[in-house]
């Protein structure tokens, strides 16, 4: 199946890396040209000049952009390109309804979309062990599978359309914890002057150990916060949870707690760090 990617970011140019490996893709779209360029000159994969001619050389469109309104308008520049049978599966992480709606306005023109938001972070996406949440048809995703094989290493179908980024919305929450828990717990090693990287090395083999403090932990101590997952894509995964929560009559409070304390870092102009800069408002200063 040709593969087409738009969106070349963290995660995305990952992606696209492995499924070039793997023999699918066919070309790739980024907003700016640069990475694109940068891409193409690396894979000597066809960078295309706009989403429509990428589309028309796909069976497969996998698009990983940034928000809900930045998947309308990539969809909506790839549409003119796209054929009947083709398929769209999307990695963002959006809105559950901003899926449904693309998958009802594809399919007049017969065109096939999976939600199929991704879990592991870059170093998943890099290794091509990422968890993928699929919602859609379970025929579309044994079409689909070949492709998501060549990005993820579980990929779990979770029922239609928007199911996908159900999960994901769940996924997202306890990663705010699980942030919370280890920034805080890391201040306080700090405060109490423990050496860094043993601690960090025990605590991860024992049972609270977890990805974040494996591949944070010592980066946040030693005051580095490269993204990784930009902290303002976290806030807006828990404004999508947060309201989710409202129309379900469900309490996050420790999801709230986390906007307020993202809110913030972004006022302060840390939006585009990774979010374990949430250690900036939790050490000992
Ligand atoms: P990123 O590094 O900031 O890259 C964002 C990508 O989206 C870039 O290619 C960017 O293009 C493109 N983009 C943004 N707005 C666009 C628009 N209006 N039109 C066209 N392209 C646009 O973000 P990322 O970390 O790869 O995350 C991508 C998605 O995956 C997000 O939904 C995020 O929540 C999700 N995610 C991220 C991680 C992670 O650990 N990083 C993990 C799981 C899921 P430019 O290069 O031109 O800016």
């Amino acid at each position: 199946m040709k593969t087409g990617v738009i969106g070349l970011g963290a995660m995305g140019a990952n992606m696209a890396r492995n499924l070039h490996r793997a023999g699918l893709l066919v070309g790739v779209w980024n907003r700016s040209t640069r990475k694109a360029d940068a891409f193409a000159n690396e894979t000597g994969i066809k960078a295309y000049p706009d989403c429509a001619s990428l589309a028309r050389a796909s069976d497969l469109l996998l698009t990983c952009v940034s928000r809900d309104a930045d998947l309308r308008e990539v969809v909506a520049a790839a549409s003119p390109g796209l054929h009947a049978g083709a398929l769209v599966v999307d990695c963002s992480t959006v809105r559950a309804e901003t899926a449904q709606r693309i998958a009802t306005q594809l399919a007049q023109d017969e065109i096939d979309f999976l939600d199929a938001p991704v879990s592991g972070g870059k170093e998943g996406a890099i290794a091509g062990t990422l968890s993928i949440m699929v919602g859609g048809d379970s025929e579309v995703l044994n079409r689909a599978r070949p492709a998501l094989e060549a990005i993820g290493q579980r990929i779990v179908h979770l029922g239609p359309v928007g199911a996908g980024q159900r999960c994901k919305a769940v996924n997202q929450i306890m990663a705010a914890g699980i942030n919370a828990a280890v920034t805080e717990a890391l201040a306080f090693a700090q405060a109490a002057d423990l050496p860094e990287a043993a601690l960090v090395e025990v605590i991860s083999a024992g049972a609270a150990g977890n990805w974040f403090l494996q591949h944070r932990g010592l980066s946040m101590l030693q005051g580095h916060f490269e993204p990784g997952f930009k902290l303002e894509l976290h806030h807006k995964d828990l404004e999508i949870a947060q309201a989710m929560a409202k129309s379900m009559d469900v309490a996050l409070p420790l999801t709230q707690m986390m906007l307020e304390d993202y809110d913030q870092l972004m006022q302060a102009g840390y939006g585009s760090e990774d979010i374990s800069a949430l250690f900036r408002l939790k050490r000992r200063t």
